[in-house]
């Protein structure tokens, strides 16, 4: 399961961080998961409950935000928002677009009490 393989690593960049500020908790953690990121939330979750189990995070709150899609044209230059990797341009239909925005997907930040 591709969730459960970053779930993984995101308890590995933590592991990183604690040995680093010499602390043996996190209270908080904030993740940042665009919605073209192709992360499925249900499977993230699942897998999270799971792995985070007698980890440095098992205790972490997790918040989580989730930046929306946004792309720009490269045959028309429009602007617009993305709901999935595969939407066209919605003002002259072409499938070719700069994605700017919405495939995030990393740790923004780490707390500890
Ligand atoms: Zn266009």
């Amino acid at each position: 399961m591709h969730e459960l393989s970053i779930v993984m690593s995101i308890i590995d960049i933590a592991r990183d961080e604690a040995k680093k500020a010499n602390v043996l908790k996190f209270s908080e953690i904030e993740l940042e998961i665009g919605m073209l990121s192709g992360i499925e939330m249900n499977a993230f979750d699942f897998a999270w409950n799971e792995a985070v189990k007698l980890t440095i995070l098992d205790s972490a709150v997790r918040v989580v935000s989730r930046p929306v899609g946004k792309a720009v044209c490269l045959e028309c230059d429009a602007n617009f928002d993305m709901l999935t990797l595969y939407d066209q341009c919605p003002v002259c239909q072409s499938p070719f677009t700069d994605i700017k925005q919405g495939k995030e997907l990393r740790v923004k930040s780490l707390t500890t009490v």
